[in-house]
């Protein structure tokens, strides 16, 4: 087993050691056991530690070798995996390791951020924590809980951060199971161990925990509790703490300033400004679907009206370069429900381009022409009959037909009509 200097000594980032073995495992992964680390390998919600191993003085490069990932093995032996290509030490070397700072920092802060939490939450509505998870950006604890308010995030935040400010001691002891049980732990782990490794913030928390902490709540900075949802299991509840909740408020303050500024207003009037916007374009929109809902009909009226009749039905050919294909969906239903007995040739070269193929009803257009062979046309048909030529997509029903051809094609729509319209015997 290795020994874990992190145990007594979280705050011991440089340390000499022994290398007991190394070897290229899993795809060519070189890794490296020591007989004592203080890197710390991913577990119990915390992330691992990253950084340095480095052999003799470390004057040649390849002397220094980059700690990528630090993994528990089932043995109980802590693998430290090297950023590949990397030079594997002997057996025996001595070697000096090097954690990188900052990261370990934040997750100090992160993880005993979440022993206050989770204690906070106990406190005040005993909702038990049933599992921690400390991600790249924020991090999370899932609460037992069927729900929580948002005055309850609140409350628990006031009573974490006010734990934080009292800068209560953060100690590390060891208890045997039975003392443990009578101390009422806030969360006891499985019977494994004989041995209990307990973290206590003075007055107000003890757990179970083989992470590493600070070593006094000040250092945890503050804790910034974010958005909270339903999972399976009850209520995650989504927190930062120290440099990240600064971080993350000077992320949301330059976010929400320039959302601010787009509506030169102050930032706690923005959501009522968006409100104002949503509501104003809702009604633009149906205003200007009105419009072009009015000025399809009068296009369709006048068409008809300038469209002389044959077989007791108007042919109406029209190809719009400057209004979109649901423009010409309207205006072919406006002409074929105006009335009067009509087929609408309709196509819209504007992107995507398409074409749109009506008639008033077969039915009555045969009625119409007193059955006059030739009269009435398959929709569907013509239109498929047309796209297939040039490649493109579509079809419908016998009396009413859409499709497209393929976008950015130098394809001619106009021509397509002109083409349907002559096997129609426009
Ligand atoms: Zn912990």
């Amino acid at each position: 087993m290795t020994k874990r200097l992190y145990y007594d000594r979280p705050e011991l980032l440089e340390f000499d050691s022994v290398v007991a073995s190394a070897e290229t495992v899993e795809q060519s992964r070189p890794a490296v056991i020591l007989r004592e680390t203080a890197f710390y390998p991913t577990s119990g919600g915390q992330v691992h530690d990253t950084g340095w191993l480095t052999l003799g003085g470390g004057d040649r490069a390849e002397d220094r070798l980059r700690v990528a990932e630090v993994a528990d093995a089932e043995d109980g032996r802590i693998v430290h995996y090297l950023e590949a290509p990397s030079k594997l030490p002997l057996a025996g070397a001595a070697v000096h390791g090097s954690i990188d700072r900052e990261r370990r920092h934040d997750h100090m802060q992160q993880h005993t951020g979440q022993h206050v939490l989770s204690a906070a939450f106990i406190e005040l509505y005993q909702m038990p924590t049933v599992s921690f998870h400390m991600g790249e950006d924020y991090c999370s604890i899932d609460l037992a809980a069927p729900s929580v308010s948002s005055e309850q995030i609140a409350g628990a935040e006031k009573r974490a951060n006010h734990v934080v400010f009292e800068n209560r001691p953060v100690r590390i002891r060891y208890v045997s199971r039975a003392e443990a049980e009578r101390l009422g732990l806030r969360k006891l782990p499985p019977a494994e161990r004989d041995e209990l490794r307990l973290i206590e913030v003075e007055d107000f928390d003890v757990s179970a925990c083989g992470g590493t902490h600070v070593s006094s709540s000040g250092q945890i900075g503050s804790i910034l509790l974010r958005k909270s949802e339903r999972v399976r299991q009850g209520t995650r509840v989504e927190f930062v703490c120290g440099g990240r909740a600064v971080r993350m408020a000077r992320r949301d303050y330059n976010a929400l300033g320039e959302a601010a500024a787009l509506f030169s207003s102050q930032l706690w009037d923005v959501p009522d400004q968006i409100r104002k916007n949503v509501e104003e374009s809702k009604l633009v929109r149906k205003q200007k679907e009105d419009a072009l809902d009015q000025l399809a009909e009068l296009m369709a009226l006048a068409a008809l009206h300038n469209q002389a009749e044959t077989n007791g039905r108007k042919i109406v050919v029209r190809a719009f370069s400057d209004r979109d294909i649901g423009f010409a969906k309207l205006f072919a239903q406006k002409v074929t429900r105006a009335g009067t007995p009509a087929i609408a040739l309709v196509a819209s070269s504007v992107d995507p381009p398409g074409l749109v193929f009506a008639q008033t009803s077969s039915q009555t257009l045969a009625q119409a022409s007193g059955g006059a062979p030739g009269s009435t046309a398959d929709m569907g048909a013509l239109l498929k009959q047309v796209l297939s030529s040039v490649g493109g997509r579509g079809g419908g029903s016998r009396d009413f037909a859409q499709g497209g051809v393929p976008a950015g094609s130098k394809i001619n729509v106009e021509q397509l009509l002109q083409q349907a319209a002559g096997t129609i015997g426009a």
